[in-house]
């Protein structure tokens, strides 16, 4: 099948042009000046579907490489299974998912790694790969890792927070970036110092502190960013390179830029609620409402200023990448698990559906522009995780990826409006987008058209990456 998408402004991270797209089959095929005739005298007239995107944007479909599609935690499981999760992120405009398999504290890496398969084969809309969640480190887990670099999964992310499930101390911590620096995978780093934490958490419910804010009260900047430090002082150790997730403080990224700026390949990573979200306004509505934006790291307090330095980090590139960290829990019988002790609130927000939309609407504010939209929700994910020449670009070879978006368009978001998450409620609701996901391509095949689903769970493959292309 060939597809010419006509008349839009291809925008990618080094400047936007017009441009037609002519897609063959599952990959691009060729950019041309509106209007050439050097593959054809009437491309329109010879292609099988043409796009009219006059007006419109045309850019590389999403890539989120943080999400938790039926993670278990606390008891419970993240309520959207891959097939749901994925056709939400197409929804969305989202084309590829980063998701994370895990070994926990006394299993084997590989039986964590074959469930993840289990679970998303022929499950999924869209394009997905691994990463691989390192709970335990030990001799076997560490040979583990050389042999899922050859499987395709090229990044392992150690946790400082949650002792006893997911935890590694930092002699574990120093040994998996040690193996990460001999074969070339990259470090991801749940960055909060989870014992510090636990304390925290002890004494708060011990004085009868019970409510979904004090999750945010019981886990200060100060526990993130001794971690951020901490984790960057044994990368620069070993020499292997860091990507930190789902940053939230502005103290912590100050300290990644420090080190960025002496030339480290240290990476951060934050999401939409960080950006939007705060512990006042959500984390601290009246009765349990608050548990709706219960994750960690928590969001942070507007008094504090985070968001506002957040985006300002995501301009001068010490934010790298806005990822979702999707792990949706309802609230009736799965966050309600947390009624009366907030420490047993499944942490977790749902986003997957709606990032390419708030981060669009950070170009509307004046807050990045549209370019810098597409690198830090495609084109750099693709990059920093080895998959960079076949998704995050328009370019002719890549896959054929591609969404057009209006930028005159409008979204509502909210459950019953923009909703296709497996989720009672939107973490999200009442957001009002000055943008619209009109038309999503995966892999050549349309997906999203005109507000209705075309996609079909399996279309979606596995995607064995490459070591990260993002490296000094
Ligand atoms: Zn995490
Ligand atoms: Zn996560």
């Amino acid at each position: 099948m060939t597809v010419l998408i006509s008349g839009g402004t291809v925008i990618g991270p080094t400047g936007s042009s017009a441009m037609d797209v002519l897609i063959d089959g599952e990959r691009i095929a060729a950019l041309l000046e509106p209007g050439s005739t050097r593959l054809g005298s009437d491309l329109a007239a010879t292609a099988e579907r043409v796009i009219d995107a006059t007006g419109k944007y045309v850019i590389p479909g999403g890539v989120d490489c943080h999400t938790h599609m039926e993670l278990p935690f606390g008891g419970t499981y993240a309520s959207d299974t891959f097939e749901t999760g994925t056709r939400a992120a197409a929804w969305g405009g989202t084309t590829t998912i980063v998701d994370f398999a895990v070994q926990r504290t006394g299993e084997r890496v590989q039986d964590g790694l074959a469930a993840w398969h289990a679970k998303a084969e022929g499950q999924c809309a869209i394009d997905y790969g691994f990463h691989q969640i390192i709970g335990g480190v030990d001799d076997d887990a560490l040979k583990a890792m050389d042999e899922l670099v050859a499987e395709g999964i090229t990044s392992f992310k150690l946790f400082m927070a949650y002792p006893g499930v997911l935890y590694s101390d930092d002699g574990q911590i120093l040994r998996a970036m040690q193996t990460a620096a001999a074969n070339g995978a990259m470090v991801m780093m749940h960055a909060e110092n989870g014992i510090a934490i636990d304390v925290l958490v002890h004494q708060a419910l011990s004085r009868g502190e019970t409510a979904p804010v004090n999750h945010g009260l019981t886990r200060p900047w100060e526990t993130e960013e001794e971690a951020v430090h901490r984790a960057i002082m044994l990368a620069r150790l070993t020499g292997a390179p860091l990507y930190i997730v789902h940053m939230s403080a502005k103290q912590g990224v100050a300290t990644l830029q420090a080190h960025r700026d002496q030339g480290l390949n240290v990476f951060g990573e934050t999401c939409p609620q960080y950006l939007y979200l705060s512990l006042e306004e959500h984390l601290a509505a009246p009765g349990f409402e608050g548990a709706k934006w219960v994750c960690s790291t928590p969001v942070r307090a507007a008094a504090e200023g985070h968001q506002h330095e957040l985006w300002k980090y995501l301009r001068t590139n010490d934010l790298s990448v806005v990822s979702t960290d999707h792990c949706p829990f309802c609230m009736k019988e799965q966050k309600e698990l947390g009624v009366g002790d907030f420490s047993k609130i499944p942490n977790g927000i749902g986003s997957v559906e709606h990032r390419m939309d708030l981060l669009f609407q950070g170009v509307v504010d004046g807050r990045i522009s549209k370019e810098r939209w597409v690198e830090l929700c495609s084109t750099t994910p693709a990059r920093m995780f080895g998959l960079h020449g076949r998704k995050g670009v328009i370019a002719p070879g890549a896959d054929a990826d591609v969404v057009v978006y209006d930028p005159k368009g409008h979204t509502s978001i909210g459950y019953g409006k923009t909703h296709h998450m497996n989720m009672d409620h939107s973490p999200w609701e009442g957001f009002e987008i000055d943008g619209h996901v009109d038309t999503v391509l995966s892999r050549g095949a349309v997906v999203i058209d005109g507000g209705e689903y075309l996609g079909s769970k399996g279309h979606g493959r596995y995607l064995k990456r490459g070591l990260s292309q993002y490296l000094l």
